[in-house]
């Protein structure tokens, strides 16, 4: 038993009619708490648990926080999430569906990520957002999938935030031998930190995060994220705020699911030029999901955004 479910991978002719290529869809929208968190989250919890944990404690308002929120619901132990005071009603209501507490501490992350850090002791666990190789592990349960639904991808797209998804994906391409397959790292322009990092050719951040991609926003990768640039072929590929949510709106109406700018920002790649996407057969995108936009909500950013362009 996993906490995540193995998620379909459809062929879309609509997300791909760009393309000479067939577009794979890997659904992890479809994860019972709405991103492919579960995998790595649920896969770290586990594993602390099993190391005396009795407790889990989290420091997002986001889709990593409600992931140990439902995995601790799941594995039957209690969570404690800190949340910045600019959360959003919304983000606390699921956390808190799932079962677990939620404080609301200090103006900005990081003063929610110090509070959450002093609740932190050998019985309580913290699981990080991105950076641990027991979430890198769990996340690469997606490329274990896609080998065993039989495609061979000859480019897989997946958006980057702290850098996660991309060092997990790239942990499971390596144990299939898909060490040449490249990856397209996708940001959204104010959160490339990346980017950032592939262009300087050194591990840096960022000066600030000025997208509304808000789970694509560390303003420093994980290391590890920095040392695979060295490792497999990544390419990296910074899209608009308003490309993104643009792509969620078109996603909606192609396929009927809601997801986050921070996936809009995969599928621009796909819906868009992406150089590096041209010549091949069979694309991947991670439809990585996320719970944090609306309907309204994608409206309202697509109306703002093309005003201000
Ligand atoms: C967490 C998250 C990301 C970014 O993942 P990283 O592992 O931080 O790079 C992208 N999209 C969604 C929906 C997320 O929840």
């Amino acid at each position: 038993m996993t906490l995540h479910i193995n998620t379909p991978l459809i062929e879309s002719l609509s997300v791909g009619r760009g393309l000479s290529a067939k577009v794979w869809l890997k659904m992890e929208a479809l994860q019972p708490c709405g991103s492919f968190k579960a995998r790595g989250v649920g896969y770290a919890c586990e594993q602390y648990i099993k190391e005396g944990a009795k407790a889990l404690v989290s420091s997002s308002g986001g889709n990593a926080g409600l992931a140990v929120a439902y995995s601790g619901r799941c594995l039957g132990v209690p969570v404690t999430v800190v949340v910045p005071k600019t959360t959003k009603p919304r983000a606390i209501e699921l956390i808190e569906q799932e079962g677990a507490q939620v404080i609301v501490h200090g103006d900005i992350w990081q003063q929610a990520h110090d509070h959450a850090m002093t609740l932190t002791n050998a019985e309580a666990a913290y699981i990080h957002p991105f950076d641990d190789p027991y979430l890198w592990h769990g996340h690469a349960s997606i490329v274990d999938e896609i080998a065993a639904q039989g495609v061979t991808p000859d480019a897989i797209v997946l958006s980057v935030g702290g850098g996660g998804l991309l060092s997990g994906v790239i942990a499971g391409l390596k144990r299939h031998g898909w060490q040449e397959v490249p990856v397209i790292a996708v940001e959204t322009e104010g959160a490339a930190s990346l980017a950032a990092s592939a262009t300087a050719g050194k591990h840096v951040a960022i000066d600030a995060i000025t997208s509304v991609a808000t789970s694509l926003g560390a303003t420093i990768v994980a290391e590890r994220a920095f040392e695979l640039l060295s490792e497999q072929p990544v390419v990296n590929h910074v899209v608009t705020d308003l490309e993104a949510v643009n792509s969620c709106r078109r996603f909606l109406a192609d396929h009927r699911l809601l997801v986050e700018p921070a996936c809009g920002a995969s599928l621009a790649a796909v819906y868009g030029e992406c150089a590096a996407l041209q010549d091949k057969q069979n694309i991947v995108v991670i439809v990585c999901g996320g719970v944090g936009a609306s309907v309204e909500q994608l409206q309202a950013w697509g109306e703002q955004l093309s005003d201000n362009g």
